[in-house]
C-alpha cells in the first residue's frame, strides 16, 4: 500500500550533511570554552512533570500559558517537553544533593528544547540551545563570567554584530515592590495601553517593555525605572558585575528596559542580540535566579546561567571554518570480487584500529566512480586493491607507490610527509 508523504511538522527540521558537521565543530569549540572553565556537562530528560515549569518558569509567562507542548501519559501524569534548560538543571540540583558539593556547582548543556511558537526563520518548534548555569554562589564574578564565557562562545561561532545589553532587576523584594510601582503607572495609564498589555497589568506588568503597540511604547517612556530602585546592596552587586565585565573588556549597554519572558530572574539579567538576525534579532541571555531552587523544593541557593540559540548563532554566525581533511585513507576496489572486498574490509578495520579515520566504498560504484567519490571526500591518501599488490596515492603530494596491502596503514601513518 502506498500512501502520501510524509514531512517533518511544522517549525521542526531535519540536519544533514554540512549541518551536522557545522553543529558538531560549534559543540566541540563550545565544549573546549566552557569545560576549560569549569563546567561539567548535564543532560536532563525530554520531557518532565509540568509543574516543573509551570512553578519554575512562572504561570503568567508566554512560555507557560500558551508555548509548551503538554501531554498526559497513560497513568494519566501531566508532561511537557521541556521548553527551557534552567529549571531541569535546578530540579537535577536539588535531586541529586548538589548542594553537598563545591560550590558553586557549574553545568553546561547542549539539547534541544520545545516551544509551540509561530514558526520563522530562526523561531522553530524544536530548536537547539547550548546553555551553562553556575549554582550556589552569589559572588558577581559569577555572573562576568558567565557573560564573558558567551560572548566568547558567539566570537569563537563569528557572530557578527553583537550587542550585549546588560540590567539588573534586584532581589525579588525589590522587584516586587517595583512591580506595584510600575503596575499604578500602567493603571493610570489604561487608556493607551494595547489590550494584551492592559489584560496582564495584574499578572505579569513588565511584559509591557516588550510591547511593540506605539500607545504602550508611549506610556512605557514616562514608567519608573527599576535600576533607579535597586536596594543598596543589589546597586553594588550590578556596579560590581559591570566593573568586571570592564575589566574582561565585554562591552555592553545598561538597558533599564529589558526584561527577560521567565520569572525568575533577580539582580543581573542580560541578553546578546545580533543586527544580522533580523527580527529575531536574540542571540542568547540570561540572568541571575536566586530563588529558583528554592522555589523547586531546594535550599536558598543562588544561581546565574544562561542559553543561547544554536540556530540564531550558525544563522548569525561568520562561513563556517574550512573542514580539514576527515578522511585519512579512502579505500577503493579495482573490481568488486568477494576476496578484494574481504582484504578490503580488513584493511579498513586495521586503519581504524591504528587511529586512522578511513573509509571504504560502499556504494557498488566502479573504479572512477570511487576515486571522485574519494576527491569528493578530501581524502588525504587513497589505497587501491586489486589482485596483485595494492596501489597507494598520496592525493596531495601526487606520488604513488605499489606495495603489498600489509603495509599501507603504516605508510599512512609514515607518508603523511612522504610515502
Ligand atoms: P530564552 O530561553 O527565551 O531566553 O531563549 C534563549 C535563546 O534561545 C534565544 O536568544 C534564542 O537564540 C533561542 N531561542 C529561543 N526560542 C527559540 C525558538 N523558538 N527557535 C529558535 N531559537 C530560539
Amino acid at each position: 500500500m502506498s500512501g502520501s508523504k510524509l514531512k517533518a511538522p511544522r517549525g521542526t527540521f531535519d540536519v544533514l550533511g554540512e549541518q551536522a558537521a557545522a553543529r558538531s565543530a560549534l559543540e566541540a569549540r563550545a565544549r573546549t570554552v566552557l569545560e576549560g572553565a569549569g563546567y561539567e556537562r548535564i543532560e536532563t530528560p525530554v520531557f518532565e512533570a509540568t509543574e516543573l515549569f509551570s512553578r519554575g518558569v512562572g504561570e503568567s509567562t508566554d512560555i507557560v500559558r500558551k508555548e509548551m507542548f503538554t501531554f498526559e501519559d497513560a497513568g494519566g501524569r501531566s508532561l511537557t517537553l521541556r521548553p527551557e534548560g534552567t529549571a531541569p538543571v535546578c530540579r537535577a540540583y536539588v535531586e541529586h544533593g548538589m548542594h553537598k558539593r563545591r560550590q558553586p556547582v557549574k553545568l553546561w548543556y547542549l539539547s534541544s528544547f520545545f516551544r509551540h511558537e509561530r514558526a520563522q526563520a530562526g523561531r522553530y518548534r524544536q530548536f537547539w540551545q547550548i546553555g551553562a548555569e553556575a549554582l550556589g554562589s552569589e559572588d558577581p564574578a559569577v555572573d562576568a563570567e558567565s557573560i564573558a564565557l558567551l560572548a566568547t562562545v558567539l566570537a569563537l561561532e563569528g557572530v557578527r554584530n553583537v550587542r550585549l545589553r546588560l540590567a539588573s532587576l534586584g532581589s525579588l523584594q525589590s522587584r516586587s515592590e517595583y512591580r506595584e510601582r510600575l503596575q499604578a503607572h500602567l493603571r493610570a495609564h489604561a487608556g493607551s495601553l494595547s489590550e494584551d498589555v492592559r489584560a496582564r497589568i495584574d499578572l505579569n506588568p513588565l511584559r509591557a517593555f516588550d510591547s511593540d503597540h506605539p500607545g504602550t511604547q508611549r506610556v512605557m517612556e514616562s514608567a519608573p525605572s527599576l535600576l533607579d530602585h535597586l536596594s543598596a546592596e543589589d546597586a553594588g552587586h550590578f556596579a560590581e558585575v559591570r566593573a568586571l565585565l570592564d575589566l574582561a573588556s565585554v562591552p555592553y549597554e545598561v538597558d533599564p528596559t529589558l526584561v527577560r519572558g521567565l520569572d525568575y530572574y533577580t539582580r543581573t539579567v542580560f541578553e546578546f542580540t545580533s543586527d544580522a538576525l533580523g527580527a529575531q534579532s536574540g542571540v542568547g541571555g540570561g540572568g541571575r535566579y536566586d530563588g529558583l531552587v528554592e522555589q523547586l523544593g531546594g535550599k536558598p541557593t543562588p544561581g546565574m546561567g544562561w542559553a543561547a540559540g544554536i540556530e540564531r548563532i550558525m544563522l548569525a554566525g561568520g562561513p563556517p571554518p574550512a573542514a580539514g581533511t576527515s578522511v585519512e585513507l579512502f579505500i577503493a576496489l579495482e573490481s568488486a570480487t568477494a576476496e578484494q572486498r574481504r582484504a578490503a574490509f580488513k584493511l579498513l578495520s586495521d586503519a581504524r584500529s591504528a587511529g586512522l579515520t578511513a573509509q571504504l566504498d560502499l556504494g557498488g560504484r566502479s573504479l572512477k566512480g570511487q576515486l571522485s567519490n574519494a576527491g569528493a571526500l578530501g581524502a588525504r591518501f587513497v589505497a587501491i586493491l586489486g589482485d596483485g599488490p595494492a596501489t597507494l596515492k598520496d592525493v596531495q603530494g601526487g606520488e604513488q607507490a605499489q606495495m603489498p596491502v600489509e603495509t599501507v596503514v603504516h605508510a599512512v601513518l609514515r607518508g603523511h610527509h612522504a610515502l
